[in-house]
């Protein structure tokens, strides 16, 4: 998504801006800009479409980036309103070269505000909701831009994280959030604005995360932050390990890293959770969501994280006997909500900003119910909306496309499905066994990852089709969608996964030898049932990739196996994701796709 960085401080900002897009190269956009001004306010600014490359070109031909400036705002942009062109990048600018702006999210009422500047006389450059703001401020400006910023504000709906400079005042930066993450940097030398806390933990040595509708303004590198117009004293927190930032190391793209990271990420999510010694499950937050009165579980969530949910309900209705509804964020967000005290309702978004789950959980927090939260991003908006909530611990992921946070969640899913279970009838010894599985699980993931070789010769084979099916049933069935989403994702080729039973209802009509079907097939998950299923379309001339337990020889059902280790049943759905996450990586490198920024995706998904 669209990210903001803004700098005011001792330092000269244009340095700090490049190397902050630089780190930003791997994240979704499709635009990019910075500004710098100077205490005299001469100033800097450059956009470009496509990767921040372009504008890091740019910058280092234009040599007015030798100056010394005091102040700058930088920009990568993921077009809502307007195409993706160098005049709707970001910075925006109001008439006379006076306000800059750069904005994350969604002016919801920019065309009534824009009409109105236009009949008064204003003049619009680009498409974007954004540069009415830039106007807006232009407009109101009552000489102070702390209270002209204020008023602005109380015009605009939807949500926004913005950072705006006014020439006129060079050494002051103004910024402020609605719904869209923003977070403040502290350095000794100036501070920081920025979307993301990993962004500027490599500069800054502690933050402060700034609540919706409150302003900040930073004058000489110091900050001071308003509510309602009165100052308000933050706590600062430390920036800690937690908040690292990835290198590529050895490895050809970030996705591939984070793949072979699974072992130890998985180890991590369990570590505080899980005591393998004793096979219990320790966590104050699971004891305590065990004493509320829960019957139902509703979960909120999208992408991947709604294909691990549908995993995790597997889990919560087998082992906690609870009830669990998947929902589909943006859907659940505008579908009737019916209020029940005794559903607990999950949130869930490795960034924690995700603005369709965000948004769903305001609705259900207005209504006073329990909402809990499951999110990467140490201390994202999620995280700090949510009566309790878990953090996956998968550490920075930079690939667009999801992996290790997936199994990350997963991990924490099976452990509350535990956790839960054992408040009910779940028993201890069953409850144990599954752990002593879990355990197991990373040497499993070095093995898979050992035997990436292997997959070459079908890399090569089933990069020549253009369209998949992906079948898998029951705990599987979850896993089958993340697969073919990620193929998708990665390619740009056409899956469609089914329920293996569902296929005969209508989807067998597509199957021809053009159309490979890969299938998840492990012993323990209906495996003779799913076998009828792979014969329907062996009977019509398909070809079949069996994803299959080691040692299952069905060999007249597939025409080529991926064999995975044989675990307890119920975690099954851990075992296909390395070896087809690291299929659809091989397809998408030898189809010369870019694997950690597909195209037209972003990272953090910041508007509705
Ligand atoms: N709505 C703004 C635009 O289209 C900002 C989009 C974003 O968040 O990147 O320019």
């Amino acid at each position: 998504m669209c990210w903001i960085f803004a700098y005011n401080g001792q330092e000269n900002p244009l340095p700090l801006l490049i190397e902050w897009l630089r780190n930003l190269e791997y994240r979704g956009y499709d635009s990019a800009g910075v500004f710098a001004v100077a205490a005299d306010g001469h100033f800097f600014l450059e956009k470009a479409v496509g990767k921040v490359s372009a504008l890091a070109t740019k910058v280092e031909k234009n040599e007015a980036k030798n100056d010394a400036y005091i102040t700058g705002i930088a920009h990568t942009r993921w077009a809502t309103h307007g195409g993706v062109t160098e005049a709707n990048s970001h910075p925006h600018k109001s008439s006379q070269d006076r306000f800059f702006v750069v904005h994350n999210g969604i002016i919801e009422n920019y065309r009534e505000l824009k009409d109105t500047l236009q009949k008064k006389g204003y003049v619009f450059y680009s498409e974007t909701d954004t540069e009415v703001v830039a106007k807006l401020i232009e407009d109101m400006y009552d000489g102070d831009i702390l209270s002209t910023f204020e008023r602005v504000l109380a015009h605009l709906v939807g949500a926004y994280a913005l950072a705006v400079v006014d020439r006129e005042h060079p050494d002051t930066l103004i910024g402020a959030k609605l719904g869209s993450p923003m977070i403040v940097g502290l350095s000794p030398t100036g501070t920081f604005l920025s979307s993301d806390i990993n962004a500027v933990s490599r500069v800054a040595t502690e933050f402060v995360m700034l609540d919706d509708r409150e302003i900040i303004r930073i004058e000489g590198g110091k900050y001071a932050i308003f509510s309602l117009g009165q100052e308000v004293e933050k706590n600062r927190e430390k920036i800690t390990d937690e908040f690292q930032t990835a290198t590529i190391g050895n490895y050809e793209t970030f996705t591939e890293k984070e793949i072979y990271e699974i072992p130890d990420v998985f180890k991590n999510a369990l570590k505080w959770r899980v005591n393998f010694e004793t096979g219990e499950i320790r966590s104050d937050t699971l004891d305590a969501l065990g004493d509320h009165e829960i019957d139902r579980i509703e979960i909120v969530a999208s992408g991947s994280s709604y294909f691990a949910w549908i995993v995790g309900s597997y889990w919560f209705r087998e082992l906690a006997g609870i009830p669990c509804e998947v929902r589909i964020s943006s859907e659940f967000l505008y579908d009737t909500f019916i209020p029940s005290n005794r559903t607990l309702y999950v949130f869930m978004s490795q960034s924690g900003e995700t603005a369709d789950v965000r948004e769903s959980l305001r609705m259900v927090k207005k209504k006073w119910c329990l909402t809990f939260g499951i999110v990467n991003v140490v201390g994202s908006t999620i995280a700090r909306m949510t009566d309790m909530w878990l953090y996956t611990h998968a550490g920075v992921e930079v690939g667009v496309a999801s992996t290790k946070n997936i199994i990350a969640q997963l991990a924490v899913l099976i452990t509350m499905a535990l956790s839960l279970g054992l408040k009910r009838n779940l028993q201890v010894k069953d409850a144990r066994e599954i752990v002593r599985h879990l355990a197991e699980l990373p040497a499993k993931f070095e093995l898979e990852l050992a035997g990436a070789r292997t997959l070459n010769p079908l890399i090569e084979k089933y990069s020549q089709y253009e369209n998949f099916f992906y079948l898998g049933r029951n705990l599987l069935y979850g896993t089958a969608h993340e697969c073919s989403l990620k193929l998708k994702e990665l390619t740009y080729l056409h899956a469609e996964c089914y329920s293996a039973g569902e296929l005969k209802h209508g989807p067998l009509a597509l199957v021809n030898p053009d159309m490979p079907t890969i299938v998840l097939n492990l012993k323990g998950i209906m495996r003779d049932k799913t076998a009828s299923n792979i014969k329907e379309v062996k009977a019509r001339n398909g070809i079949v990739l069996g994803v299959v337990t080691e040692g299952d020889d069905m060999d007249d059902l597939y025409d080529d196996r991926i064999e995975v280790p044989t675990t307890h049943p119920l975690l099954t759905p851990f075992l296909p994701l390395i070896p087809m996450w690291l299929f659809a990586v091989g397809i998408a490198k030898k189809l010369g796709k870019d694997v950690d920024k597909p195209q037209n995706l972003a990272k953090s998904v910041t508007v509705e």
